[in-house]
């Protein structure tokens, strides 16, 4: 049996009609950025996540990096971001001018661990990036509290957690402003590029808008050196179609986890841990095996594809040598990246398929 890592393809045969229309209301309309389809995804999202605002941007690097603008942050100042996510986080912070400060994750959770954030904190610090790792929520409560402590501006990435809540709360309206990517591959996926910030902040929506759109506020009338990174209608129009079925699809990827959850039983493999206060949406199934290599090649000879998020901790690439890092300077991360498997969890994986991995699996020795 196949078992492709991910395939968009039943989630695209289950709302085949939807989406081509969506693509022939915005062609017949014939109008292609910053019109009524940005506008009406903008406003559903908004609601879906429970914010006042949102603003579509290019992509979600772009929307952390114009929500980090929005609040001034730039050179001389610190974020604080955890040492074990996908490089965007880093990069958007580097992207402003300011300076990336890793903090390590719980090695349950794999997200960024509440209990080290203070020890970061400098006179320059001005916000954390906790992530939303694989879906599953960090604990919001103690990072809002330090925050507040030390006046820090909070920033959520929820690029791998559309609709994953912390206690019974949507991620995303926990700091002062968030950042969603829609990529493909996420739980809620445009058919390319393309991703939103939300805040309930007035004016920091006002400046998100803005930085995106050339630092305009009207036509031709730049009050900031802005970029351009807005969310284009044919986008917006296929999110708008996706965006009903997103809890639904969430819903699927738990009754996989759950399954996967009860029947994996190899003392080889760590399974994800659930924290009592998330309600996961697991863009990711992340086990973790001291024998990585050796599972992953069994698993590919038997048909199953699997994945790594993320081979190479950021401290350890070659974007971030500047900073000096070395081997052994988080070990958590290093841990995490030397051990971690992501295995097949999409809408629409079979129950034949389903039991084919953990068969597969449990078989490994
Ligand atoms: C995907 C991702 C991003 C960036 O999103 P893009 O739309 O690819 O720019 C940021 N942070 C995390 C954690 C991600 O997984």
């Amino acid at each position: 049996m196949e078992v492709p890592f991910v395939s968009f393809r039943p989630m695209e045969r289950a709302l085949d009609k939807d989406i081509r229309a969506a693509f022939e209301r915005v062609y017949d309309n014939s109008w292609y950025i910053e019109g009524k389809e940005d506008e009406k995804f903008e406003q559903a999202f908004a609601d879906y996540i429970g914010t006042s605002y949102c603003v579509g941007c290019g992509n979600g690097l772009d929307a952390l990096v114009l929500a980090l603008k929005a609040f001034g942050i730039g050179h001389g100042d610190e974020v604080i971001v955890p040492s074990n996510t996908y490089i965007a986080t880093a990069l958007a912070v580097t992207f402003t001018g300011a300076d990336v400060v890793f903090v390590e994750p719980d090695i349950r959770t794999y997200n960024i661990d509440p209990s080290l954030i203070e020890a970061a904190v400098t006179d320059k610090t001005k916000a954390i990036m906790p992530v939303h790792l694989y879906g599953q929520a960090c604990d919001m409560d103690p990072i809002i509290k330090i925050a507040k402590k030390y006046d820090l501006k909070v920033i959520e990435d929820c690029a791998q957690a559309h609709g994953a809540t912390y206690k019974g709360r949507r991620v995303g309206t926990f700091g002062d402003a968030a950042g969603f990517s829609f990529y493909p591959g996420k739980n809620l996926g445009a058919l390319g590029d393309a991703g939103a910030a939300v805040t309930n902040d007035k004016e920091a929506a006002d400046k998100i808008r803005a930085y995106g759109n050339y630092g305009s506020d009207y036509k031709y009338h730049h009050i900031y050196k802005g970029q351009n990174s807005r969310l284009d209608e044919f986008q917006a129009a296929f999110l708008s179609a996706k965006l009903p079925h997103l809890d639904r699809m969430n819903e699927e990827r738990r009754r996989i986890a759950s399954k996967y959850l009860s029947g994996i039983t190899n003392p080889l493999i760590t399974l994800p841990y659930t924290a009592d206060y998330a309600k996961p949406v697991w863009h990711i199934f992340a086990i973790r095996c001291e024998r990585k290599d050796e599972l992953q090649k069994f698993l590919k000879e038997a048909g199953i594809s699997t994945n790594n998020h993320y081979p190479i901790p950021m401290h350890l690439q070659g974007a971030y040598k500047d900073l000096g890092f070395k081997k052994g300077d988080f070990p958590i991360a290093e841990q995490i990246s030397e051990t971690e498997v992501s295995i097949p969890m999409y809408y629409g994986m079979t129950d034949e398929q389903i039991e084919y991995v953990i068969t597969k699996i449990n078989e490994f020795s």
